[in-house]
């Protein structure tokens, strides 16, 4: 009696741990973006938590969640000076990417190396990527571990510049010297929800690239009510999908940082984006004076077009992965017709929008 029990037990267990697994299925949302000349467009979060620093998830997580959520590349970047776990996990500086690594591997996410140099504002908090071996970092002088991690091939970038105040963010001599000494690469102008048009400003005065990152310490489901409908990402356009190919392109400040549905960037970079997103088709219909056209969004930002020139509706809103049918009045002649506008949410400079022209073959 007892084993036919402890039979139909165990059976129903496998059965439901096999229903789990397929309600389960590994599917990744995929973010769409179109690739620019030159370069193709992948899309990084260089800046996350897990419990070996302050974070609330295992460093396997992280990786299942980029998986799912359309990432690319991602970089674990526990930080060094604070881990108030470490009475009950390991206080191992490279413990975080070394427990995510086979996860990553499996499910083809690439995990960059990291960590988060912690220190009162200023100088701040900053990200070293791209390197090998966090122990050495572990310095008392925040000079010496910002050396350091350039010497193992770090990327190192300033996180949320002005998370104490606008006063206390300001670029300061500390910055200075590291920007003269080349190590600083980037500063995020994109911490989780919060935009810095100062951070901006900096990154196309000096060179820099621009991050958005999701900087998550709980799970990524818990995140989502601040940011949106996904979380704060960095598209690079990299020569090359490779660690090194990211790295250059990090260097070369090829990048944009896409949050809450606004791209922000430099003018090179976002109008080659916007072009290569956007089909204008010839008109399907016309008559007297008017003419209707479909418009199609190649990528996973909805464009909004405010017009500019003398031509077309007022405002035009171009829905991601999605196609709209615009009507432009009084239209004369058979010359191909150019729509000119700017795109509010896609910004080349503190309160600057991206101008584009449509055209409309004829
Ligand atoms: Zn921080
Ligand atoms: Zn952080």
């Amino acid at each position: 009696m007892i084993s036919k029990l402890k039979l139909a037990c165990s059976s129903l267990c496998i059965l439901s741990a096999v229903t789990a697994n397929a309600a389960a299925a590994d599917t990744r949302s995929e973010i769409q973006f179109p690739d620019i000349p030159g370069y193709k467009t992948i899309v990084a979060d260089f800046h996350t938590h897990t419990v070996f620093s302050d974070g609330f998830v295992w460093p396997t997580v992280r990786i299942d969640e980029a998986w799912r959520e359309g990432i690319d590349a991602i970089a674990i970047t526990d930080h060094i000076e604070y881990q108030p776990h470490k009475e009950y996990v390991s206080d191992d500086h490279n413990a975080s990417y070394n427990v995510a690594l086979p996860t990553a591997r499996r499910k083809n996410i690439m995990l960059i190396k990291g960590t988060e140099i912690t220190r009162d504002t200023p100088p701040g908090h900053f990200n070293a990527v791209f390197i090998k071996d966090v122990d050495p970092i572990d310095t008392p002088k925040f000079m010496d571990a910002v050396e350091t991690a350039i010497d193992q091939g770090g990327f190192v970038f300033w996180n949320h510049p002005a998370w104490k105040g606008t006063k206390k963010g300001r670029w300061k001599r500390v910055h200075h010297r590291l920007h003269k000494k080349k190590w600083i690469g980037g500063i995020e102008v994109l911490n989780g929800a919060v935009y810095y048009p100062k951070a901006h400003k900096w990154c196309l005065k000096k060179g820099l690239a621009m991050l958005g990152n999701s900087d998550y310490h709980a799970p990524s489901m818990l995140h989502h009510s601040e940011t949106g409908d996904h979380r704060a990402l960095t598209l690079v356009f990299v020569k090359e999908f490779t660690q090194d190919g990211v790295k250059e392109a990090l260097n070369d400040a090829r990048t944009a940082a896409w949050g809450q549905n606004r791209m922000i960037g430099r003018k090179e970079h976002l109008g080659p984006l916007f072009d290569a997103s956007i089909e204008v088709f010839p008109a399907h219909y016309s008559d007297e004076k008017d003419l209707w056209v479909e418009i199609k969004n190649n990528s996973h930002l909805t464009y909004k077009l405010k017009r500019t020139g003398d031509k077309g509706p007022g405002t035009i809103t171009l829905s991601a992965d999605a196609r709209v049918i615009v009507r432009v009045e009084n239209v004369s002649g058979n010359a191909d017709i150019t729509l000119e506008y700017e795109v509010e949410n896609v910004l080349i400079g503190p309160k600057e929008a991206l101008p584009v022209a449509l055209t409309i073959p004829r």
